[in-house]
């Protein structure tokens, strides 16, 4: 039976992507070849290079003047990518978990690093609002939604410098003025494909102003020069995001997305909300994740999470264990999770109240 996958990534992929993936690992297009074994600068490959860049741009509404790449390393590589190619003098980041602490980590390698507000005080419970983004920083870097904590920037923000937002785990979620932003990227494992392939969205504009020398595959202008083809792209990882935008499309587009979410989102804090025996991990409504929801169970219930646990896995729910710095639970809700999936959870939730 398939089972409940609330894993925080890699993650739940639509019954679309994977059936149409396998048909494509099976035969391309009845060409009588994998899609794991032929040639990227094949016709086919290129077409489903090219299908996903313009799904990418159509669906986020990217405008004139930026470019889709399709990399590989994960978003942890872009950690050193951005400053690389960004950081002359100094950069601001906003620390609210673990990921923007290995961001930033990363660009102290390259120059000075001003780290506007940190919420690491309370175990990164809460989006800091109170700081100021320095002018004469080179880019402010965000992760929009942090996947660990279960806290999310949901606005596009004004900023007087460069915006460049980790959108590993939302991406796709909810709309969102791209045009505000002169980079997003992330890992496609939480929200698009399985692991291999690293989107960026970048403006164009902002490259080529760092003195230093780039490495040529740590260059952006590489492979906005070579239509993310400089080197052999993940293939097969691209292949199955072209069916999941695919997919995203037909359900409404990142709108439609948006919608559901919202609803899943909704059901599953009301419940933990309301049941007497779970506590939410973010206490301000405005900062929790519509894709992560953490929770925890009330101190004096604290002793029965690991019955929780295995109750929740006889009911053939996966991947509900919470981040081992965080502890509790963590339902991760993507695009793909069907909201009958977040209801037998809820159902779940409900009966071991009874029963406890
Ligand atoms: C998962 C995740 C990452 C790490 O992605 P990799 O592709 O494994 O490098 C970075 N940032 C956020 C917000 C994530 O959720």
């Amino acid at each position: 039976m398939k089972k409940h996958n609330f894993s925080a990534g890699p993650s739940i992929l639509s019954p679309y992507t994977i059936k149409n993936t396998a048909d494509g690992i099976m035969d391309l297009n009845n060409t009588g070849l994998s899609v794991m074994e032929i040639s990227h600068r094949s016709k086919d490959f290129i077409a489903i290079m090219d299908e996903t860049q313009n799904l990418f741009k159509e669906l986020l509404d990217i405008p004139e003047g930026y470019s889709v790449l399709l990399l590989q390393g994960g978003a942890s590589m872009q950690f050193c990518m951005i400053p690389y190619n960004l950081l002359q003098n100094k950069a601001a980041y906003l620390d609210t978990g673990a990921w923007s602490n290995k961001a930033i980590k990363e660009a102290k390698l390259f120059g000075e690093v001003d780290v506007v507000a940190s919420s690491k005080d309370t175990t990164y419970s809460y989006i800091p609002r109170d700081y100021k983004v320095p002018a004469d920083a080179d880019y402010f870097h965000i992760t929009t939604n942090n996947t660990i904590y279960g806290t999310e920037i949901k606005e596009d923000m004004d900023v007087p410098v460069n915006l460049v937002a980790d959108m590993s785990s939302d991406i796709f979620s909810r709309p969102v003025d791209v045009s505000k932003y002169a980079m997003i990227y992330g890992g496609a494992q939480k929200n698009l494909a399985p692991a291999g392939v690293t989107f960026v969205i970048v403006k164009d504009e902002i490259l080529g102003k760092v003195d230093r020398m780039i490495p040529t595959m740590l260059n952006y202008q590489t492979h906005i020069d070579q239509g993310s083809m400089f080197n052999t792209p993940p293939c097969v990882s691209i292949y199955a995001a072209m069916h999941t935008l695919r997919w995203y499309k037909e359900q409404g587009g990142v709108a439609g997305m948006y919608k559901k979410n919202l609803e899943k989102a909704a059901i599953l804090y009301d419940e933990i909300d309301r049941n007497p025996v779970f506590v939410s991990g973010i206490g301000n409504e405005d900062d929790r994740s519509i894709m992560n929801v953490t929770f925890v169970m009330k101190d004096e219930y604290k002793d029965k999470e690991a019955d929780f646990l295995a109750f929740a896995t006889g009911k053939g729910m996966s991947g509900l264990k919470g981040h081992r710095s965080v502890g509790g639970f963590r339902a991760s809700i993507y695009n793909a999770m069907p909201q009958s999936s977040v209801q037998a959870l809820i159902d779940a939730m409900k009966e071991f109240e009874k029963n406890i």
